[in-house]
């Protein structure tokens, strides 16, 4: 049984090395994500193309995430890169002064409105929440803040607000022109940091679609307002990224498993895909195992229904890129073994909006009670490999498609394996020989097995799929319709 969830790994100055992507590849990667908060265009369309040639290469198809880097704010550089600051000393966050002349009193900020967005009283994170700043006055361009919890601070790191509400706009000009290098390098996905709104969502799907891109769009939940607005941006989005690291600051680490919990439910409700990340295996920087606790991280977001879990660090700058990548997979695998197949409600009670979303979940039903070992859905757009995964299963869905857009984009859902089939036949008996010889080949299907296909009545029409076909492999020397 090949594994079903998904791994995504972030690239880095770790990854540069030819023969580290290709370990990765071969460890099982399933999509790229290339962070706009480091690196210039070139080098991002470089990786792209690189990325894609490997992949081509190993027959193993790899996504394409482009993470456009939001409105992520951060203190300016010092003088000599860092200070150390003790508690009860006093900073002074000052949006007038120079972004790279820091000192031991005051420091620049890359967000010139921060002095609209704080008051006395409130409490600001450095650093992912190392340092803890409290804020005492606010006037002019300068946030006066006392340290409540010291430590060392060096250059450009990122500034929250506990509970959050800071203002800036999601998508900065950076963004929009990242929006272009991202259509450029044809991402399959491009995420937004930091959205508040549906709208957030909507403008970045305006910007890439005038860009030429046709990528999928992807909502990080990462400040404390995108909760109160969850449903919104969910349904606005293809994708859903519970990023863990800014939310946890924002929100509080205690409040995190619920919420990872909650945002996953409420995206495969409402047939959205689900990428769980931030220090899912942050030991592994270091060290060549993981520890108990990242293991059970894993297992239990695979047990939660994510579609994929995301590496960071863990990859970008780690010591053990393709390590990482292994015991991912190897926790993925045996956390899926553990689990019922039949767990999750099957949504008997919802109503279905088109024919080829009731193919699809029709299928998923009738594959787990019936005992099929494959699914062959032959689909132009991968809307109807979505809609199946969105169902708990233990059987693998063939998303088998002449286009590469959607041999790509499927390489996120939980349960979907990418195939290559182009068949231009009209006569469906044909058709259906072709796939199964295809899922034969594959080693995923043998005499005797049952397998449901699913397909219009012409190939080549975009939700075209009204015909759900059960077939024992090898009985039927005719297989027509
Ligand atoms: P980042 O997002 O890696 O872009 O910061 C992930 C997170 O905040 O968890
Ligand atoms: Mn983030």
């Amino acid at each position: 049984m090949p594994r079903r969830t998904k791994i995504v790994a972030t690239l880095g100055p770790a990854t540069d090395e030819k023969h580290v992507l290709d370990d990765m590849i071969k460890a099982g990667m399933d999509v790229v994500r290339v962070n706009f908060s480091h690196g210039d265009p070139e080098d991002h369309i470089k990786q792209a193309e690189n990325v894609r040639n490997r992949s081509r290469a190993f027959g193993h198809q790899v996504g394409v995430f482009a993470d456009l880097q939001g409105p992520k704010i951060r203190i300016g550089r010092f003088g000599n890169g860092k200070i150390m600051l003790n508690k009860d000393d006093h900073l002074i966050l000052d949006a007038g002064l120079d972004i790279g002349a820091g000192t031991q009193e005051r420091v620049g900020l890359s967000y010139k409105g921060l002095t609209d967005d704080v008051n006395r009283g409130d409490t600001l994170l450095l650093d992912d929440g190392r340092l803890v700043l409290w804020v005492e006055d606010v006037s002019g361009t300068e946030v006066q803040c006392r340290v409540v919890v010291g430590g060392e601070l060096s250059n450009n790191k990122g500034i929250n607000r506990q509970g959050g509400g800071l203002s800036a706009v999601a998508i900065t000009d950076k963004d929009r022109s990242d929006i272009e290098v991202a259509a450029k390098m044809d991402a399959d996905y491009v995420a937004v940091s930091f959205p508040r709104s549906a709208d957030d969502i909507h403008l970045a799907r305006e910007l890439l679609q005038q860009a030429g891109g046709h990528g999928g769009i992807v909502a990080k939940i990462e400040r404390a307002e995108a909760l109160d607005a969850l449903e919104e941006i969910i349904e606005a989005a293809d994708v859903v990224m519970i990023a863990r690291g800014n939310l946890g600051v924002e929100i509080g680490d205690a409040e995190l498993p619920a919420v990872q919990k909650r945002i996953i439910k409420i995206a495969r409700a409402h047939d959205r895909v689900v990428i769980t990340a931030t220090q899912m295996m942050q030991s592994m920087i270091e060290s060549p195992i993981p520890t108990r606790a990242e293991v059970f991280d894993v297992a239990n977001a695979v047990i939660d229904g994510t579609d994929a879990v995301m590496l960071s660090a863990e990859t970008a700058i780690g010591k053990y890129p393709a390590r990482v990548i292994e015991a991912m997979d190897r926790i993925c695998a045996g956390a899926e073994r553990q689990r019922s197949r039949l767990a999750t409600e099957r949504r008997m009670h919802m109503r279905f909006q088109r024919a080829d979303e009731a193919i699809a979940k029709a299928t998923m039903y009738t594959a787990n009670s019936l005992g099929v070992k494959a699914i062959a859905a032959l689909t132009e757009s991968g809307a109807t490999p979505l809609w199946m995964s969105r169902i708990s299963s233990g059987i693998p869905i063939y998303a088998m498609t002449r286009h590469v857009e959607t041999r790509r984009k499927v390489t996120l859902y939980r349960g979907v394996y990418p195939v290559s089939f182009d068949v231009t036949s009209t006569i469906h008996a044909e058709i259906n020989r072709e796939a199964i010889d295809e899922l034969m080949r594959r080693g995923a299907v043998r005499n005797g097995d049952l397998v449901i296909i699913t397909k219009g009545d012409l190939m080549g029409v975009h939700g075209g799929t009204n015909t759900m076909k059960i077939i024992q492999v090898g009985e039927h020397e005719v297989i027509d319709g």
